[in-house]
């Protein structure tokens, strides 16, 4: 069935060679009345074999995958390549603009808007285009994340289970041929749930995974390395790219997500003085951090306190923080209870 999407590109995904366009997201504007928002768009392309999609920028403060996939998109060239690799590196082109997790267009968190609409605001239209159009093209699905402004993320990468078995087979070898220190099977919870790209693409029987790289929106050497890793040993695992030179993976430890029964919510208006790292492994009933009060400064600082023992995944990384706002969030190796 031909998609109901306006977005619209001059790549012709079925032409060998290494194209580079944008989707043509159309938008409407006082300065602009039949312009679009370019979202960059290659595809490298070279007779038949599986199709490997790659994006980054789906949150725009999120940048080891951006420059990841900018340099792979440049030393790639065309003739090693058996399939098809389709490279979006600023998949929400106006918050990666504007350097923020959301689009400054409609406010869109396009990880939180899956499987969009074909006529709802510019990042409903581009989560549709995405889920519509290039997931049926797709064998695997990459998405790489970091923490972004609020977070600082242990580097890993992050995978939904899969609903079928021959899924949860599939998931599981993409995950150990990206071979990220640690790999977390997760459903969401606490997270975006089922309106995530990666949950999108789980829906549809795609092997897919997503990141977390570092964080602070920042850059993080030892983030970037591992998604630069983990992209060149999948090209290469799935034979699409054999002749890459790849870093051997020295191992991924399988964990879960604790999900938000065991995560820590900030219960109020306050200072976070956190008392852990990320990648620190932590007993319920652990010391986690404390809340100082700005607008009462006698008042005694709140202590916070694990619910759960686990490792540290994730820690927010501003200090000013409101009640609601996630401090930490717990993972587990798979096998414990
Ligand atoms: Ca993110």
């Amino acid at each position: 069935m031909p998609t109901t999407s306006r977005i619209w590109t001059t790549v012709d995904f079925e032409q060998d060679g290494r194209q580079s366009d944008y989707l043509r997201l159309p938008f409407s504007s006082d300065i602009s009345a039949y312009g679009w928002l370019p979202i960059p768009l290659l595809c490298i392309r070279n007779g038949s074999g599986p199709t490997i999609l790659l994006t980054a920028g789906n949150h725009g403060d999120e940048y080891e995958g951006q420059i990841a996939l900018i340099r792979l998109a440049q030393e790639i060239a065309p003739s090693d390549v058996n399939g098809r690799i389709i490279i979006l590196p600023a998949l929400n082109y106006p918050a990666v603009a504007a350097g923020r997790r959301v689009s400054p267009i409609d406010e869109g968190n396009l990880n939180r808007l899956f499987p969009g609409r074909s006529d709802g605001s510019p990042t409903e239209m581009l989560a549709h285009y995405i889920d519509d159009v290039l997931f049926p093209m797709a064998d695997v699905v990459i998405d790489l994340h970091s923490g972004g402004r609020s977070l600082d993320y242990l580097p890993l990468a992050l995978a939904r289970p899969g609903l079928t078995a021959p899924n949860q087979r599939a998931v599981r070898e993409l995950l150990a041929a990206f071979g990220a220190p640690v790999s977390v099977l997760t459903d969401g919870d606490g997270g975006g749930g089922s309106t995530t790209l990666y949950a999108a693409a789980e829906k549809r029987g795609i092997p897919a995974l997503t990141t977390e790289l570092g964080g602070g929106a920042t850059l993080s050497p030892r983030g970037l390395k591992v998604a630069e890793d983990g992209v060149r040993r999948v090209l290469k695992h799935y034979g699409v790219v054999t002749k890459l030179e790849v870093n051997a993976s020295t191992g991924s430890r399988l964990m879960r997500s604790l999900g938000r029964t065991s995560a820590i919510y900030s219960p109020e208006n306050g200072l976070f003085e956190p008392l852990v790292n990320v990648g620190d492994k932590v007993e319920e009933g652990q010391a986690a951090g404390n809340i100082y009060f700005y607008d009462n400064p006698l008042r005694e600082p709140l202590r916070l306190r694990f619910p759960a023992s686990g490792v540290v995944s994730c820690r927010r990384f501003p200090t000013l923080t409101a009640r609601g706002d996630c401090l930490y969030n717990l993972m587990s190796d798979l096998n414990d209870s």
